[in-house]
This record gives structure tokens, sequence and C-alpha cells, in this order.
């Protein structure tokens, strides 16, 4: 029985590699982990997730749990933590945790911290530092008892070592679907088709603000720039509203958060909302027309000019560059 469960992360049969990043955070813990995966004909899942130094890989697989229903997963995942008695249930945090996460913690009656970006020894226990305001300010917090729901920023934790000469064991939860809560039906899917990186695990992001206008210039310049760097595409939210991307694009306090080698933004002013989501890259390259543009106050590079000038500049010279 592991003392700590990490709820991984499936992208249809893969494992969203931002999701291991949880890992980490249980190592730091100290305590024995097992991994947790909910989905259906969870075999190979298994097996690739043998490797990262768990005591056991437990495996909720039935054909009721091949799509990420909360309730359902949240009565699974709650039911497999009192079998193991465990103490600390940890996910990165995603949409997906966001969904599930706080179901769990109020099924087990337990608190919950969302957003850990780390851990602190403080008065013989463990505080956790995380995000508030918008990401202005860091608070370190304690939770009275000794269990816990967490949700880990991936972009804080490094991605978990692997070590190929140790398999762990796989575990299988006995599903019983008629336990289940069935108040929620899945009816249908429907996901953005893209060649692109995920935004969340790509190197190089480039993220366009307001003055882009329309898809059409949005698509040719944002994503022009990310095509010949390999690159992601995101948003501000002034960029979603206006209905040039969808909102899973969206960058920010209520979007996504990244953490890539190179960020570079077109057209965008640099609200606190924003730079909420950025400020951990490496690099910030900004591209803005007003020289007083809040956004170079964080950059690495800015360029002051129209974007609508320099970024064909830019996408031509690094067609030039590749060929
Ligand atoms: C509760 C709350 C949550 C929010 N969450 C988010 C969030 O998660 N993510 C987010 O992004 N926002 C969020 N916002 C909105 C945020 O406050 C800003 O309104 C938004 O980020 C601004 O987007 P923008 O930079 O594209 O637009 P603007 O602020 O309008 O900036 C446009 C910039 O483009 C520059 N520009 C104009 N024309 C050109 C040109 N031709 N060439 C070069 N530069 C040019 C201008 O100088 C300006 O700096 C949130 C707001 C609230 C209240």
């Amino acid at each position: 029985m592991a003392e700590t469960l990490v709820l991984i992360e499936l992208a249809g049969a893969k494992v969203k590699g931002a999701s291991l990043h949880a890992i980490t955070l249980a190592q730091q813990l100290g305590a024995d982990y097992a991994l947790l995966v909910l989905g259906e004909k969870l075999d190979p899942t298994a097996e690739a997730l043998g490797k990262f130094g768990a005591s056991s890989v437990i495996l909720a697989d039935h054909a009721s749990l091949g799509e990420p229903l909360a309730d359902r997963y949240a009565a699974v995942i709650a039911e497999i933590s009192r079998q193991n008695q465990a103490h600390t249930i940890i996910a990165a945090s995603s949409t997906f945790s966001k969904d599930i996460l706080p179901r769990v913690a109020a099924l087990l009656d337990a608190p919950m911290l969302t957003d850990v970006l780390g851990l602190e020894p403080v008065d013989g226990g463990t505080a956790f530092r995380r995000p508030i305001n918008a990401g202005s300010t860091l608070a370190l917090v304690k939770v009275e008892g000794d269990r816990r729901v967490l949700t880990a920023r991936a972009t804080a934790f490094a991605a978990p070592a692997e070590n190929a000469t140790m398999k762990s064991p796989a575990e299988r939860f006995e599903v019983v679907e008629a336990s289940l809560p069935s108040d929620t039906k899945f009816i249908s899917r429907e996901a953005g088709q893209s060649e692109r990186p995920d935004l969340t695990e790509a190197r190089v992001v480039v993220a366009g603000g307001r003055p882009l206008k329309d898809r059409e210039t949005f698509e040719r310049l944002v994503g022009g720039l990310a095509d010949s760097l390999g690159g992601a595409i995101g948003a501000t939210r002034a960029a979603v509203d206006s209905g040039m991307v969808p909102n899973d694009y969206q960058i920010g306090q209520t979007g996504k958060i990244v953490a890539p080698e190179l960020y570079i933004g077109l057209g965008i002013s640099g609200a606190i909302q924003h730079l909420a989501g950025i400020k951990d890259s490496r690099i910030i390259v900004a591209i803005n027309k007003d020289p007083d543009a809040p956004i170079f106050q964080m950059a690495t590079y800015g360029l002051v000019g129209d974007l609508h000038e320099l970024v064909p500049d830019l996408i031509e010279a690094l067609g030039r560059d590749s060929k």
C-alpha cells in the first residue's frame, strides 16, 4: 500500500508528458508512491509507467471509464485511496485535475491545495508554496491533519528520471460499474486537430494579442512564426474573446500556464493576468509598437515596432536560414 497516489492523465492512449511531473513532487515528499491510471485498455500504459520508481501502477481499467467523467473518476479514485489508506493524492494542474480532484477531496473530506510550486520544511512538517493573486504573490501553506489532495504546477517540477532497469508491478482495481455514479453521460467529443506541439509541453510558444485582428491574420503571423520555429501557438484573452482562436489557446491566470525555452509575444500588452501564465519561460521576447507596454518589463528581448511589418520579415528570414 502506497502513502501517496499520483494520478496520471492520458491523451487518448498516450500518457500526457506534463502529468508525469507530479511524480517529482511525490518523490520530494519522500513516502512510497503508486501511480494511478483510469481508462480503458490500459495494459500498454502500465508498461510505459513502470520505469518511474513507483511501488506499483494501479489500473482502473473498464469500459465505463473510457471517458473521464468527473463523478465516476472521483468515486473510483476515492475508493482506491481508502483501500490503500493513502494520505496524499497528487496530479499535475490541468483542466482534467481541476475537474476531478476537488470532488475527490470532498469525498474523502480532505483539504486541497492547487498549483503547488514547491515544498519547505516548517515547524517539523511540510509547507507548500503556491501562487495567489494571479501569481503576483506566493503563499506558504500548511494543511492540518495527515491527508491532503494536491495539484502540482508541471512547470515548477522537473520531469522524473526514468530507470530502465526497474519495472513497477501493475495492480488492478476491480471496477464495479453498478456502484459508480451515473448522473452524467458522455455524449461526444470535439477535439481540435493540430500538427503543432501541445501548448503546455512545447519548447517554443508564439502568442498573439488583440492587434492580430482576425483568424486569418492570426494564423498567418502567429501560426507562421510558430511553424518556422517548430513551436505551439497561444493567445491572450482579448484574442480569444474576439474569436481569433478557441479558448484552449488562452495563456494566463484563467488559461494555461506555459514555461517554454522561448516565448514570443506579438502585440501583447502584458496585463498581469497574462504574465501569470508566462513568467517561468526561460527567454521572453516581446514585439509591441508601444515602448511603454508593461510586457517589456518582463521581456528578455524587446522589439518596438509594428508586428504587421516585423513578423513577415522574421518568418522570411527564418525560412531563408533553414534552407
Ligand atoms: C479575472 C480576469 C482574468 C483574466 N485572465 C486572463 C488570462 O488568463 N489571459 C490573458 O491573456 N488575459 C486575461 N485577462 C485579460 C487581461 O486583463 C487583458 O485584458 C488581456 O491580457 C489583454 O490582451 P492583449 O494584450 O491582447 O490586448 P491589449 O491589452 O489591448 O494590448 C494590445 C497590445 O498590442 C499593442 N499593439 C497594437 N497594435 C500593434 C501593432 N500593430 N504592432 C505591435 N503591437 C501592437 C498595443 O501597444 C498593446 O500593448 C483577464 C482579466 C480578468 C479581469
